[in-house]
Formats: structure tokens, C-alpha cells, sequence
């Protein structure tokens, strides 16, 4: 397992702002995230410091190299879960490999959607589930479907293993982008990846059955969301980091309600700017900043 001192998740303006503030503070930086959305061929016209018009592409490939010329480590690689260390801390699972890290700043941009399932939101907390390690301790030895097509979704799949030998993944009618290495260990596990589309939930009080398509109905007394990557949601919910809705709730300096995890940019909600974003990168860093130093000066 590698160590970091200050890990970002999020390669976007508000982690490379963030980057560029801690690296350059002479902290050991990671940030793990690949292209953000902005990084294309759209006209970026009111950000300050270009008289000219500059793409996405190149701003963000400025920032890149910014934060990388202060020595901050970028990496293409898609977080799959955060948890807080044994021994204080975090850890951090990506596709490719698993840090340690004093503090944490969430920089991931705005959450993924919810499926739009009929009456899902009714379902929330009796059968429906967000988080694998929060909830997946109640289905022991019942059936559950993780709905999701991707790294994210194999992996919930796989830690519901733990709990339960009945895990199958539907991909809500989405090409399956799982890697084959992530496939393989599924296969032999048992778990089933399908392109079926839920279509209706019911149960009372509780959720116990599915449909899929407009027929076959199946027992099924949990299912997990895990559509797209993994959002800063869903780190909310196995770190303990208090949201307002969709968003990260944070103070004015950028600190969430856990010690040693810091969140900025869109993922915080407000206005959803990359001004904004780059400014929530610098304070959270400096928030980070100050509390490594005192917290963890040597870890
Ligand atoms: C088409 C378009 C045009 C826009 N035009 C403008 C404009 O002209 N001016 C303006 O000010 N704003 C514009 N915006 C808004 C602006 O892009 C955002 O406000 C800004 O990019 C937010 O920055 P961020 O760093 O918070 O999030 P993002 O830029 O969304 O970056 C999020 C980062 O997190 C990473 N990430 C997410 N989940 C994970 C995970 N599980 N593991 C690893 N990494 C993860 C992503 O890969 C990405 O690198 C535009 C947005 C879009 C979509």
C-alpha cells in the first residue's frame, strides 16, 4: 500500500487548484482523477487572467502541469472507496491500486445521477442502498442486485460477498465497462452481469421484489446503487461526512464535519464555476496545510 500525505481525489480546477497549494507547500500530494468534464473543445471566455479565449483542454492541461512542476503526483486512476484507517488516517481504494493517506480532499465534481426508477425514493433505507459498507451488513444471505456498468459497480458486487453469496449486477440496459480483470474475479465468484433494465420495485414495508423489463419478476431484498464512478456521495457516506443532498456540507474554510477530509468545487454545490472551484481548491488546501502540519508532521 502506498503512502501519501495529502491525497486529492479529483484532477479537475478545484483538485489542481487544491494540488498546486499543497505541493508547493512541500507536502507530498497525490491526485488521483482523470479527464475532468471541462477538459474539451469548449470555449472557456470568464476565467480570469485570459484576454483570449481558452479551451477547456489546454486549461486544464495548464493546471496539470502546474501542480505537477511543484512536484504533485498525477494519476489517471478512478477511486472505488474511502474509508477511515485502522489506526487513523484513510484508506483509499482505487482500480489500480490502494494508498494510506493523513487527509483527504474531495474535489470529484457534481454527483452521478440516481436511476430513475418508479417510486425509488420511497425505497431509500428499506431496500435501497448507497453504500455497500454501511448497509451491506443487513442483507447477510439475502439476494441483492447492484445496479450499476461499471469498476465501481464489480466492486460493491464484490464486497457484498461478504455478506451475502446471492450478489448479481444489472446494468439498467448500459454496455458493461467493467475491466476484464474485474469480470474474471465475478465470474468465479458467481456474480452475473446482465444489461437488463429495472423497471418497477415493490414490497411493503420493505422492498422483496424486482421487475426487470416489463415481465420477469425476481426476490430481491437489496439493491445497491453503484451506477458510473464512484461520486463524492458515496465517500460521504462511509467517511461520516455530512451532506446537503447531493452536496458536501463545508465551513467557510472549506473543512467538512470529519477531521482531516476537505471537499471543494462543484461537489460542494453553489455556483458551479471554474472560478469558484479553483478558489475552494486553494482554501481547502490551506486548510489541510495547516492541519497536516500540526496532525501529521511526520506520517
Ligand atoms: C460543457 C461544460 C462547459 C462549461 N463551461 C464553463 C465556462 O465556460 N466557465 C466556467 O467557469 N465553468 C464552466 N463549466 C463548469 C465547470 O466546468 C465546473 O464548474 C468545474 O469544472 C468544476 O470543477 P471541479 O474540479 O469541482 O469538478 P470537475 O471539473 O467536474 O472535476 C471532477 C474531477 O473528479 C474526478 N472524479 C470524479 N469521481 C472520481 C472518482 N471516483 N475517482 C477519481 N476521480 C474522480 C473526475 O475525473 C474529474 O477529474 C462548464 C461545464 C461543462 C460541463
Amino acid at each position: 500500500m502506498d503512502k501519501t500525505k495529502c491525497l486529492i481525489v479529483g484532477g479537475g480546477p478545484a483538485g489542481l487548484s487544491a494540488a498546486i497549494y499543497t505541493a508547493r507547500a512541500g507536502l507530498d500530494t497525490l491526485v488521483l482523477g482523470c479527464a475532468p468534464k471541462i477538459e474539451g473543445d469548449y470555449d472557456i471566455d470568464n476565467y480570469f487572467g485570459f484576454e483570449t479565449t481558452i479551451s477547456g483542454r489546454d486549461l486544464i492541461e495548464r493546471g496539470r502541469r502546474q501542480a505537477a512542476r511543484f512536484g504533485a503526483d498525477i494519476r489517471c486512476e478512478k477511486v472505488l472507496g474511502i474509508h477511515h484507517g485502522d489506526l487513523g488516517g484513510f484508506k483509499i481504494k482505487s482500480d489500480q491500486n490502494e494508498y494510506q493517506a493523513c487527509a483527504v480532499i474531495l474535489a470529484t465534481g457534481v454527483s452521478r445521477t440516481k436511476p430513475k426508477i418508479p417510486g425509488i425514493a420511497d425505497y431509500e433505507g428499506k431496500g435501497v442502498s448507497y453504500c455497500v459498507s454501511c448497509d451491506g451488513y443487513f442483507y447477510k444471505g439475502r439476494p441483492v442486485v447492484v445496479l450499476g456498468e461499471g469498476v465501481f459497480a464489480a466492486n460493491q458486487a464484490l464486497e457484498l460477498l461478504n455478506y451475502t453469496p446471492n450478489v448479481s449486477i444489472c446494468t439498467q440496459g448500459k454496455a458493461p465497462t467493467i475491466p476484464a480483470e474485474f469480470l474474471a474475479r465475478l465470474e468465479s465468484a458467481g456474480v452475473s452481469v446482465t444489461t437488463d433494465t429495472i423497471t418497477a420495485l415493490s414490497g411493503q414495508p420493505a422492498l422483496n421484489s424486482v421487475t426487470f423489463g416489463s415481465t420477469e419478476t425476481r426476490a430481491v431484498d437489496g439493491l445497491f446503487i453503484a451506477m458510473g464512478e464512484a461520486s463524492s456521495t458515496d465517500f460521504a457516506y462511509t467517511l461520516g461526512v455530512a451532506r446537503n443532498g447531493q452536496f458536501l456540507s463545508v465551513d467557510s474554510e472549506m473543512k467538512t464535519n470529519i477531521e482531516g477530509v476537505y471537499a471543494a468545487g462543484d461537489c460542494t454545490g453553489g455556483f458551479l464555476q471554474i472560478a469558484v472551484a479553483v478558489g475552494e481548491g486553494a482554501l481547502a488546501a490551506k486548510s489541510a496545510i495547516s492541519w497536516l502540519k500540526e496532525k501529521c508532521p511526520k506520517g
